[in-house]
């Protein structure tokens, strides 16, 4: 079952500087900055009441992050819904014909075991599944 939007992905040229335009606009500090090797990513995280701000800046140049920041510059990557059960879930929109890039659940930062659909079956928008490992 998807339970709520997690987090906002936001992918960035620059995590040092855009922390500082997003600490000051919502008023808190990051939690939590960590680099995900696998993904080629660093990123940075804000609470804002229920709701997480993941900043996303590229570690390498065959980064996913820095392909994206080359197509579209900065902005919103993705849309992550947290779930109860991310094994049921991918079955589930499997079963519904989306498009899973990952078909199993893999590690992913903040501590979340997560999943992402392809954009081609979800109207062009990346969606990550998570789910709080335990
Ligand atoms: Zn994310």
């Amino acid at each position: 079952m998807i339970k709520k939007i997690e987090h906002l992905g936001i992918a960035v040229a620059n995590i040092d500087e855009s922390l500082r335009v997003f600490e000051t606009l919502l008023g808190t500090q990051c939690y939590k900055i960590e680099e995900v090797e696998s993904e080629g990513v660093k990123t940075a995280f804000l609470q804002v009441g229920e709701s997480k701000i993941e900043l996303l800046e590229a570690t390498n140049p065959d980064s996913p992050i820095a392909k994206y920041l080359e197509k579209r510059g900065q902005g919103i990557h993705h849309i992550a819904f947290e779930v109860d059960n991310i094994q049921t879930e991918i079955e589930r929109l499997l079963n519904e014909g989306f498009v899973l890039i990952h078909e199993s659940p893999k590690n992913g930062a903040d501590n979340k075991l997560i999943a992402f659909l392809h954009p081609k079956s979800t109207e062009s928008i990346l969606i990550e599944l998570c789910q709080e490992k335990n």
